[in-house]
């Protein structure tokens, strides 16, 4: 993969032109951060999966996880539990050019707003991809297209939380419609970490084979049903894989990626995305970036995981 193909971001400010709050004092992880990408001779990195989202759905967020370890057994505590701003200069800081803003419903009459909400979202930060989401309701179909027309490039999908089928019939228009509109959808539809009804490789399998040019990007690497989510992508040529929370300490102690299929992961190169869920992790974003580096696939491999396979997909 040549980076001379890319067309670089150049409209993102360089981290000294940050006005920032000076209550974060990750400074050490800054500089970790930031080396990791100039030793590979990167201008920064690419992150496919942080959230950002209203403040009083992100509180809600925070709170589920506070409360996930009495029911998991497993504690989650939140590292970059920032305001919003700080977050921003976060990522900026570390070098990050280009993120965007998971969002996603858990009801009816939520998409919409959300939307509206990530558009404005998008607006005052030109670093952030502009990202969208819907749930399976019949205003749908209007509200996606006009999401697009706002500009939107990305939506997600989170079959657990949302507890939808992807294929439910109410989402055909929406497929279409983004099927037509090649726009990728980050989509949260492996078991892990924590299953649901309409989870697991079977609903996505069923779907592709309905809307075969449909630009999925199975979250987690589909976590933790990887083979299976691996063969749906050596099948359909545009589905794609974001690294969130796999490969790291805390994910292969429950779901460990099976060593043998790393080859794999070699030849889907141009199709796996950095991603960090950035902030709601329960380690540091250096560590995320680490899981990845020590998969031992290759610096070039890493180059475009962690940048040029991003830049290249949302470049204009
Ligand atoms: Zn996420």
């Amino acid at each position: 993969m040549s980076p001379a193909d890319v067309s670089e971001p150049t409209d993102v400010p360089e981290p000294t032109d940050v006005p920032g709050p000076s209550d974060f004092s990750g400074s050490t992880e800054i500089a970790a951060v930031r080396a990791f990408w100039q030793d590979l001779r990167l201008q920064g990195l690419f992150d496919v999966h942080t959230h950002f989202m209203p403040k009083n759905v992100m509180d809600k967020v925070w709170a589920y996880f506070d409360g996930a370890g009495p029911l998991t057994g497993m504690a989650w505590p939140i590292t970059y539990r920032h305001d919003e701003d700080v977050r921003l200069n976060t990522l900026r800081q570390f070098g990050v050019r280009g993120f965007t803003s998971m969002i996603y419903p858990h009801k009816p009459d939520m998409a919409a707003w959300l939307d509206s909400w990530g558009t404005q979202f998008a607006q005052r930060t030109p670093d952030c991809v502009h990202t969208a989401t819907f749930y399976p309701e019949e205003s749908a179909a209007t509200y996606v297209p006009a999401a697009l027309a706002e500009g939107a490039r990305i939506f997600k999908s989170h079959i657990q939380v949302g507890n939808y089928s992807p294929n439910d019939p109410l989402l055909d228009p929406v497929w279409g419609i983004i099927e037509d509109a090649s726009v990728p959808v980050v989509i949260h539809c492996g078991s892990g970490p924590s299953p649901g009804t309409h989870t697991g490789p079977g609903p996505i399998a069923e779907l592709l084979a309905r809307f075969p040019r449909l630009p999925l990007i199975i979250a987690h690497m589909g976590m933790p049903e990887y083979q299976a989510f691996l063969e749906l992508a050596e099948r359909y040529p545009d589905v794609r894989l974001d690294t969130t929370m796999a490969f790291t300490d805390f994910a292969e102690a429950s779901w460990p990626f099976p060593p043998a299929e790393k080859p794999r992961l070699l030849d889907l190169q141009d199709r796996i995305l950095f991603g960090s869920d950035f902030p709601n992790i329960p380690y540091s974003y250096l560590d995320a970036l680490t899981a990845v580096q020590r998969l031992d696939l290759g610096d070039d491999w890493v180059r475009d995981v962690c940048y040029h396979n991003g830049t290249r997909l949302f470049a204009r």
